[in-house]
C-alpha cells in the first residue's frame, strides 16, 4: 500500500500555505458556517489553524463551545488509564519508559496484579478504563493484553476497557476483538516522516508506515472502534493537526468509518527524556484553538483530554469540545495500589481525584457520564457514526449517563458530590426531549434507587 495516500505532506504544506492567505473575514465566515455542525473541510480547518488574534479566537471558542453543547449536551465521559507494563524495546525519546532508561523501576503486572489495580481503580468509582502498556514482545505480547482483559471483565464491576498498545497484525486485533475490547486507541505521535524518524531511533516503532496502517488492520479484524491523535509538541501542530484530520478523512472515505475518538497528549516531562526542551512548543492559547478546530471539523468524533494537562486548562476546555476525561490518574504498572513516582511514563499535571474532578464538572453545570453502553449494545463504528451524524445518539447519551452518575453518587458519592449531582441530575432530565424516554429514564432512576445497577438504552 502506499501510505503516501493516507497523509500527503505536499498537500499538507499547501494547505499550511494556503491557510495563511486567509482573511480575517473569511476565517469569520468559516467559523459561522460551522455552526450548522455539519463539520468542516481540510481547507477550512488550516484556515482557523492560523488564527491569532483574542478577538477571532475568542468568536473561535464561543462557537466550539456552541457545537459542543448542540451535539454532546452538557455530557462528558469519565474513565481513568490502568497501565500494565512500563517495559519496552523501544527508545522513543519523549517517553520515561524507552530502553534507553536505566533509571525506571521496571514492572509487568501479573494478572492477580492487574485485577488488584482494575479493583482499585473500581474503588473510586470507575467504570471505564484504558489499558496501556509499553512494548515488549517476551512482555507484554498479545496474551498479556487478553488475559488482562479477561480477567478484569470476569473479576471487576469494570464495564468496558479501551486498549492504547503497539501496533499489530490482523490475527492479534481478533484476539483482542473476541475478549472484549472497546476503542483501540493508538497515536502516530507525529506525521512528519523525518522527524518521526529521529524520535524513534530504534526497535519495532521505528517503522511509520506500520503504525499508520494499524487502524485498518484493526478494522479488518472486525475492531471498528478506533482512537487516534498526534503527540503535541514534537512538530510544527498545523502539521500534525491537518495530518491527523487527513487521516480521519482517509478512513472515514475508505471504510464508511472515521475515528471514534481523537486525543490531544501533549509533550510532559518525563524521567531520563532525551528531549532536553519541548521540539514544537504549544502554548496554551494554541492548545485551546487546536481542541476548537477538532471540534469544528468533525462535531460528532470524541476529544478525550487526560491529566497532561492542567486543573485550571482542564476545567476550561470542558466547555470548548472536550467529550471525554480520564481522572484521578496513574502512569506508572500498579500505581493505584503503591504509587512508585520512578516507574511513571511522564508527569501528570492535574493530580486531583476522580471525586474533586467531578465536584468542578458540576459545579460548571456539566453531567459526568460514566457510561459503556454504545459498545456494549453494538452501536459501534459505522452504527455508531450514523446515528451520530443523525444526532439520535444524543437522546441515549443524555439518559445513560443520568443513570450511570445516579448509580455512581449512591455507590462513592461523597456528601458534598451528591449534594451538587442531584441537582445536576434534576436539571438533565428537563433537557430530554423526548417524552416516551424521559418516561422511561425516570422509572429506570426509581429502580437504581431501589438498589438495580446497570440499566441502560
Ligand atoms: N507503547 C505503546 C505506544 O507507544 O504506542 C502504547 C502506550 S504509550 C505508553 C501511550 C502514549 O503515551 C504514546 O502513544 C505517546 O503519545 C504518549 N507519551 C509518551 N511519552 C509521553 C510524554 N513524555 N508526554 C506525554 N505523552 C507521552
Ligand atoms: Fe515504549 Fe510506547 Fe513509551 Fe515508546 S511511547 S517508549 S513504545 S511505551
Amino acid at each position: 500500500m502506499n501510505t503516501h495516500q493516507i497523509v500527503n505532506e505536499e498537500q499538507i504544506l499547501q494547505l499550511i500555505n494556503k491557510g495563511k492567505t486567509t482573511t480575517k473575514e473569511e476565517i469569520i465566515e468559516i467559523i459561522e458556517k460551522a455552526k450548522d455542525c455539519h463539520g468542516l473541510t481540510l481547507e477550512e480547518a488550516a484556515s482557523l489553524l492560523t488564527i491569532k488574534d483574542d478577538e477571532t479566537m475568542g468568536i473561535l471558542l464561543d462557537t466550539a463551545k456552541f457545537v459542543k453543547d448542540v451535539i454532546y449536551g452538557k455530557r462528558v465521559v469519565i474513565f481513568t488509564p490502568l497501565y500494565t507494563s512500563n517495559e519496552c524495546t523501544n527508545n522513543c525519546l519523549y517517553c520515561g519508559f524507552r530502553v534507553a532508561n536505566k533509571h525506571l523501576h521496571r514492572k509487568t503486572l501479573n494478572k492477580e496484579e492487574i485485577v488488584n489495580e482494575a479493583k482499585a481503580i473500581e474503588k473510586q468509582g470507575h467504570k471505564r478504563l484504558l489499558l496501556v502498556c509499553g512494548e515488549d514482545t517476551k512482555k507484554t505480547h498479545i496474551k498479556h493484553i487478553t488475559d488482562a482483559l479477561e480477567a478484569i471483565y470476569q473479576e471487576t464491576g469494570i464495564r468496558r476497557i479501551n486498549v492504547n498498545a503497539a501496533p499489530m497484525e490482523v490475527e492479534d486485533f481478533k484476539k483482542l476483538k473476541a475478549v472484549g475490547i472497546g476503542t483501540y486507541q493508538i497515536f502516530q505521535e507525529t506525521y512528519h516522516r523525518e522527524t518521526y524518524k529521529k524520535m524513534h531511533p530504534s526497535g519495532s516503532k521505528s517503522d511509520y508506515d506500520y503504525r499508520l496502517t494499524a487502524i485498518e488492520r484493526a478494522l479488518e479484524a472486525g475492531v471498528d472502534d478506533f482512537g487516534i491523535g498526534a503527540l503535541l509538541g514534537l512538530y510544527d501542530y498545523q502539521f500534525d493537526v491537518l495530518a491527523t484530520l487527513m487521516h480521519s478523512q482517509y478512513m472515514d472515505n475508505k471504510y464508511g468509518v472515521g475515528p471514534h475518538t481523537i486525543s490531544v497528549p501533549r509533550l510532559r516531562p518525563a524521567l531520563d527524556s532525551a528531549l532536553e526542551e519541548v521540539p514544537h512548543q504549544v502554548s496554551d492559547q494554541d492548545f485551546k484553538k487546536i481542541v476548537a478546530v477538532y471540534r469544528l471539523t468533525l462535531p460528532y468524533t470524541g476529544i478525550i483530554l487526560s491529566t497532561r494537562e492542567s486543573e485550571a486548562l482542564r476545567d476550561e476546555l470542558l466547555s470548548l469540545g472536550v467529550s471525554q476525561m480520564s481522572a484521578g490518574s496513574k502512569t506508572n504498572p500498579g500505581g493505584y495500589e503503591k504509587d512508585d513516582r520512578e516507574a511513571t511514563q511522564f508527569e501528570t499535571s492535574d493530580e486531583r481525584s476522580l471525586g474533586e474532578v467531578l465536584q468542578v464538572i458540576c459545579q460548571q453545570g456539566y453531567l459526568p457520564s460514566f457510561c459503556t453502553a454504545c459498545y456494549r449494545a453494538n452501536r459501534t463504528g459505522e452504527a455508531f457514526m450514523n446515528l451520530a451524524k443523525e444526532a439520535e445518539i444524543h437522546e441515549f447519551c443524555q439518559s445513560n449517563a443520568i443513570l450511570t452518575f445516579k448509580e455512581h453518587l449512591l455507590d462513592y458519592g461523597s456528601e458534598e458530590t451528591i449534594e451538587k449531582g442531584n441537582v445536576l441530575i434534576e436539571k438533565a432530565l428537563k433537557e430530554i426531549d423526548n417524552e416516551r424516554v424521559y418516561q422511561m429514564t425516570l422509572n429506570k432512576l426509581k429502580e437504581i434507587e431501589k438498589g438495580k445497577r446497570d440499566l441502560f438504552f
